[in-house]
C-alpha cells in the first residue's frame, strides 16, 4: 500500500499499479494527455474489495464531534442523554434495515442482522455506563470504551473478533453522531448526486444510509476481502478500493474521486485525463454490457460449432445469487472454505447442510459443483488449529487434513446429502496427489451414504465424486485415476504454482512464469486429451480461464467446460462465437513444441489477426 503525491509520481495517471501505461480495463483510445497537471492530484494503491468503477465525489464518513462534553459533574444527565441517543440509535437502524433496499441475499441479511444484535449488546452500553458514572461525559466514554476495546482487539489475531472491532466503531460513530444531535445518519445532510465514500472502516451496514443509486464507490484505509462491508458491497455491485492509507487525511468533502476496484487505486482529485479515460471506460464497459445481455442467455458456440460452457467460480450464497445476472451456465466451483472462514465456529452438519440446500435452489437446473475444504495453506481458520510449518502452501492442507482428519470430511459429505434432499449432486476434492487419496474419500462418502440410508434420510441417486487436477504427481497415476472418478477439474492456480515450483502468493514470482508457456500447454493438452480417451468429463476452474486469451487456447486444447471468476464470465461468452478451434489448433500443437519462455505475443497475434474478440473483464 502506498500514496503518490503528484509531485513525485511523474506522469502515473493512467498509469496501471505496476508502472505500466494501460488504459483502466478497457480497450479504448485514450484522450490526449495534457502538458500540465492538477495540482495535488493523488494516486492511492490500496487492494481490490469489490470490482468495478465509480467516478464521483466524496462523502467524508467521520464522526462529527462539535459540542462533545469530555468531563462532566452531572452523572445522572450524562447518563439520560447516553440512554436517549441509544434508542434513537436503535430507532434508526430498525428504520434503515427493514427499509431501504436491503438485499435478500442469506448472508448479507445474516450480517445486517448480526449488526443489529451488536448494537443492542448489553455488555458495551454497560461499560458505556460504567464509564460515565466514573465522571466522562456521554461522549468521551463511548471513546474511551471504543479505544480500550480497539487495543484488545487488535492484539489477537482471530478474524471474526477483528470484524467485529469494525462493528464496533462503525457504531460507536453512530451513537456519537446521535449524542452530538445530529440524530440520523450522515445521508440526510445535503449529498452530491455521485457519491463516493471515504472512511477510515466502515460497518456493513453504512452502506445502506445511502441512497443505491447515488452511492457509487467506497474508499478505505483499512478493510479486507472478507470484511462485512466488503461482502455487502459485492452483493449490492458498489465498487471498493481498501488499505487506501490516509486516505482521509488526503481527501476533502466534495472533492472528485475515481474507484477503480478492478485495480485497487483510488484516485483523490484526479486529473481531467483520468477523469476521461475512466468515464470513457465506464462508457465502452455500459455498451458492451448491453450488448451482452442480448446474447448472454444464448448458447456459447465457436464459428467450428465447438459448444462451450462457460461458469462461475462462487464461495458465498449471494455470489451464487448472482449466477443469471451474469450470464453464468452453471458453478463450476463452489469454494466451500468461504464460509467457513465468516463462520465463527466449526460449523455444525445441520448449518452446513443448510447453506449447500440453498446453494442448489438457487441453480434451478444448472449444474454446481461443491468443493470439499481447501483450508490450510493461505486459508486457515480461526478456530481450526494447525502446526506451525516453514511452507504452509506444501503443507497440512485440503484433502491431507481430511485424510488425516476423517470426520472433517464426513460430516462435509453429511452435510453434502443432507442439503441435497435428493437432489443429485457434484463433489470435488481439492488437492488431490495420489489415487489412494481419491479411494480413501470414497470409501468415507460411502460410509456416509450408508449412514444416511440407516436415518432414513434421502441420498441422492447420483453423487459423483471428482478430483481438482493441481498437483502434478497426479499426472503420472492419471490413466489409474480416470478408471473409477466421476470427473476433473484442473486447477491452474495451484497446478501452475506447483508445476513450476513459484509461489502464487508472490509478487515476485507471479509473473515470472506463463501460464501460455510450452510446459503449462503441453500439461494441459495431456490431461485433456487423457480425460476424453476414457471419457471423463473435464473442466478448468483456474483463474487462467477467465483470461479471454487462455480461454481461447483451452477450448482449443479440448476443454468445453471453464469455470470462471464472475467478472470474468461476459468477457470469455463474447470471445467464443469470434474463435475457430480449426484454425488454432495446428498452430498451436507447432507452438507448443517451441523453445520460447512465452507463447504470449503469438498468440495474440493469432487472435488479432483472426479477429477474435479479446476484450478485457469488465
Ligand atoms: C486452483 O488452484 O486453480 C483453484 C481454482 O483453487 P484455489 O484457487 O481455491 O486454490
Ligand atoms: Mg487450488
Amino acid at each position: 500500500m502506498k500514496v503518490v503525491s503528484a509531485e513525485n509520481k511523474a506522469n502515473t495517471a493512467g498509469t496501471s499499479p505496476e508502472g505500466q501505461e494501460k488504459p483502466p480495463a478497457e480497450s479504448v483510445a485514450p484522450p490526449q494527455r495534457p502538458a500540465g497537471r492538477a495540482a495535488e492530484e493523488r494516486k492511492i494503491t490500496g487492494v481490490s474489495l469489490s470490482k468495478g468503477l465509480a467516478i464521483g465525489h466524496a462523502v467524508l464518513y467521520e464522526p462529527c464531534l462539535t459540542g462533545m462534553e469530555t468531563v462532566s459533574g452531572n452523572t445522572q444527565a450524562q447518563l439520560q442523554r447516553l440512554r436517549r441517543a441509544t434508542d434513537s440509535m436503535h430507532e434508526a437502524i430498525n428504520r434503515m434495515l427493514h427499509h431501504s433496499a436491503t438485499p435478500t441475499v442469506t448472508e448479507t441479511r445474516d450480517i445486517l442482522e448480526a449488526y443489529q444484535m451488536f448494537a443492542r449488546d448489553r455488555g458495551w452500553l454497560v461499560r458505556i455506563e460504567d464509564a460515565i458514572a466514573r465522571g466522562l461525559g456521554a461522549e468521551a466514554a463511548v471513546q474511551h470504551i471504543l479505544e480500550d476495546t480497539r487495543t484488545r482487539m487488535m492484539q489477537v489475531s482471530d478474524g471474526y473478533i477483528r470484524e467485529r472491532l469494525q462493528d464496533m466503531e462503525d457504531l460507536s460513530n453512530r451513537l456519537l453522531s446521535h449524542l452530538v444531535q445530529l440524530g440520523e445518519n450522515a445521508a440526510l445532510t445535503p449529498l452530491p448526486e455521485d457519491i463516493i465514500l471515504v472512511a477510515r472502516s466502515l460497518g456493513p451496514a453504512a452502506l445502506l444510509d445511502y441512497d443505491r443509486d447515488r452511492l457509487k464507490g467506497v474508499v478505505l484505509e483499512k478493510g479486507g476481502y472478507s470484511n462485512h462491508v466488503a461482502i455487502v458491497a459485492r452483493s449490492l455491485g458498489i465498487p471498493v478500493v481498501g488499505q487506501c492509507e490516509d486516505a482521509l487525511s488526503f481527501a476533502r468533502s466534495g472533492d472528485p474521486v475515481i474507484v477503480d476496484g478492478d485495480r485497487g487505486v483510488a484516485y483523490l482529485r484526479p486529473s481531467q485525463y483520468d477523469v476521461d479515460l475512466y468515464a470513457r471506460s465506464l462508457e465502452a464497459r455500459a455498451k458492451r454490457t448491453r450488448l451482452y445481455r442480448r446474447v448472454q442467455n444464448q448458447p456459447c458456440v465457436t464459428k467450428d460449432g465447438v459448444k462451450v460452457s462457460v461458469q462461475m467460480n462462487a464461495g458465498l450464497l449471494s455470489e451464487v445469487a448472482s449466477m443469471n445476472n451474469v450470464g453464468a451456465d452453471g458453478v463450476g466451483l463452489f469454494r466451500t472454505e468461504l464460509s467457513f472462514m465468516g463462520w465463527k465456529k466449526y460449523p455444525l452438519v445441520v448449518t452446513q447442510a443448510e447453506l449447500y440446500g440453498k446453494v442448489m435452489d438457487h441453480m434451478c437446473d444448472k449444474p454446481v459443483v461443491f468443493r470439499t475444504l481447501d483450508i490450510g495453506g493461505d486459508k486457515p481458520l480461526p478456530y481450526f488449529k494447525a502446526p506451525h510449518e516453514e511452507n504452509p502452501a506444501l503443507g497440512w492442507r485440503a484433502v491431507r487434513i481430511g485424510m488425516d482428519r476423517p470426520a472433517v470430511l464426513r460430516t462435509q459429505f453429511r452435510a453434502f446429502i443432507r442439503g441435497a434432499k435428493g437432489r443429485n449432486i457434484k463433489i470435488m476434492l481439492p488437492l488431490v496427489t495420489e489415487v489412494a487419496e481419491y479411494d480413501r474419500a470414497r470409501q468415507l462418502l460411502e460410509m456416509e451414504k450408508d449412514r444416511a440410508r440407516r436415518s432414513n434420510i434421502p441420498v441422492p441417486a447420483k453423487i459423483e465424486l471428482g478430483v481438482m487436477l493441481e498437483v502434478p504427481s497426479l499426472l503420472w497415476q492419471l490413466d489409474t485415476l480416470l478408471e473409477t472418478v466421476d470427473f476433473i477439474s484442473v486447477g491452474t492456480n495451484d497446478l501452475m504454482q506447483y508445476l513450476y515450483v513459484a509461489d502464487r502468493g508472490s509478487d515476485i514470482m507471479r509473473s515470472r512464469y506463463d501460464a501460455l508457456s510450452p510446459a503449462m500447454l503441453r500439461v494441459l493438452k495431456f490431461i485433456a486429451d487423457q480425460c476424453r480417451l476414457a471419457g471423463v468429463p473435464v473442466s478448468v476452474c483456474g483463474e487462467m480461464a477467465g483470461q479471454p486469451l487462455e480461454a481461447m487456447v483451452l477450448i482449443v486444447l479440448g476443454y468445453e467446460v471453464l469455470s470462471v471468476p464472475a467478472v470474468s464470465v461476459e468477457a470469455v461468452k463474447m470471445m467464443i462465437p469470434t474463435l475457430d478451434t480449426s484454425l488454432l489448433l495446428p498452430y498451436l500443437e507447432q507452438l507448443m513444441k517451441s523453445r520460447e519462455h512465452s507463447l504470449r505475443e503469438r498468440l495474440l497475434s493469432f487472435a488479432r489477426d483472426h479477429q477474435v474478440n479479446l476484450v478485457q473483464n469488465i
